[in-house]
């Protein structure tokens, strides 16, 4: 039976040991019971049935759990069975996709689902994560109270150890883990400290970003490549000749620091002035902005743009907007609301 209660004070007694009740002592705390636990058979006392509203009994594979059935039923508490929670002692490395909760791969919720322990930081599907991760403890490790960010070996660090405790662990990222999320540095941690890890793939904002404002990465006809930059620091000038020169669609992550340098290091290396070029910010968010431009004019026009924002680079731009983006915005916005 597939029951929804509002448990918000309620006094819930979870039986089994630990290891075994740990989701559901969690998944019960979140519900906002009030919750007491009894690790063992012989622990039991029927004056513990003074005051439950509800017996939540995991199934530990001790025999013992009898006397307890029948105090329940002496007292009318209700009592439910709860699987066992399995030893964890796994890392999952889930891409998280550019925000949205829908935008969640199958697999990416049932990790989360199934997780002890859920590292998050800003980027991913932030807000549904109670929700999603409903037996979870979440740790935002893009930020500490100082508002620094956690080295990147402390992260490792921290999987490493909580894996290791018993627990199944979620590393969740935006987007997909191996485009500019460190999921090949957290991958080679965990299989170092002979930690069982595993990668769910993600969106990237680097393709659905660009989608969201209605420009394709690639066009048959117009662009036939795409290159995935990081705009973290500058681009070399060898680095710049030779996006110039492939002449397909460039994306820039990471870039709104330092988009003057960019377009005007492309200009340098010899692309045209008047190439389209488009900043997409919170894409997929409340807010989301699109800045259409030309190489020439963006740092101007987007002089205000702040993260997260992808620069798109490349003919594709001026796809944005054309009679076959409106015609599929109108039938999209027609379907939503009918
Ligand atoms: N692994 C991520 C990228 C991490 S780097 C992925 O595959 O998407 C972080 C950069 O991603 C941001 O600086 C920004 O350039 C981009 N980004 C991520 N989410 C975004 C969003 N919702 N809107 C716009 N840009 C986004």
């Amino acid at each position: 039976m597939d029951l929804t209660a509002d448990l918000t004070g309620a006094s819930v007694l979870v039986t089994g040991n630990a290891v075994a009740a740990r989701r559901a002592v969690r998944r019960y705390r979140a519900a906002g019971a009030v919750v007491s636990t009894i690790e063992c058979p012989a622990h039991f006392r029927t004056s513990a049935m003074d005051e439950v509203l509800l017996v939540a009994a995991v199934d530990d594979g001790d025999p013992g759990w009898e006397p307890l059935r029948t105090a329940c039923r002496l007292h009318g508490v209700f009592m439910v069975s709860e699987p066992a929670a399995l030893p964890g002692r796994h890392v999952t490395l889930v891409g998280g996709g550019p925000g949205p909760v829908d935008l969640l791969t199958e697999r990416a919720k049932e990790a989360l689902r199934e997780a002890d322990v859920v590292y998050y930081d800003r980027l991913g599907p932030v807000e549904g994560l109670t929700q999603l991760a409903p037996g979870a403890l979440l740790v935002d490790v893009g930020k500490t109270p100082g508002h620094h960010k956690i080295p990147q070996h402390e992260i490792e660090a921290m999987l490493v150890s909580t894996a290791r405790s018993g627990a199944r662990v979620v590393r969740l990222k935006g987007g997909d883990p191996y485009v500019f999320g460190r999921g090949g540095e957290e991958l080679a941690a965990c299989a170092a400290a002979g930690v069982p890890v595993s990668v769910v793939p993600g969106i990237s904002s680097s393709i659905a970003v660009p989608g969201a404002a209605g420009i394709p990465v690639t066009h048959r006809g117009i662009s036939r490549m795409f290159t995935v930059v990081s705009g973290h620091a500058p681009l070399s000038d060898s680095e710049l000749e030779h996006l110039a020169g492939l002449g397909g669609t460039i994306v820039v992550l990471m870039g709104v620091g330092t988009l003057r340098d960019t377009a005007a290091g492309l200009e340098r290396a010899g692309m045209r002035a008047d190439m389209p070029a488009a900043v997409i910010e919170r894409g997929f968010r409340p807010g989301q902005r699109t800045t259409i431009a030309t190489l020439g004019t963006l740092p101007a026009a987007a002089a205000l743009a702040s993260n997260p924002a992808v620069l798109v680079i490349g003919e594709v731009v001026s796809l944005a907007g054309t009679p076959e983006q409106a015609l599929l915005d109108s039938l999209a916005s027609t379907l939503e609301t009918s």
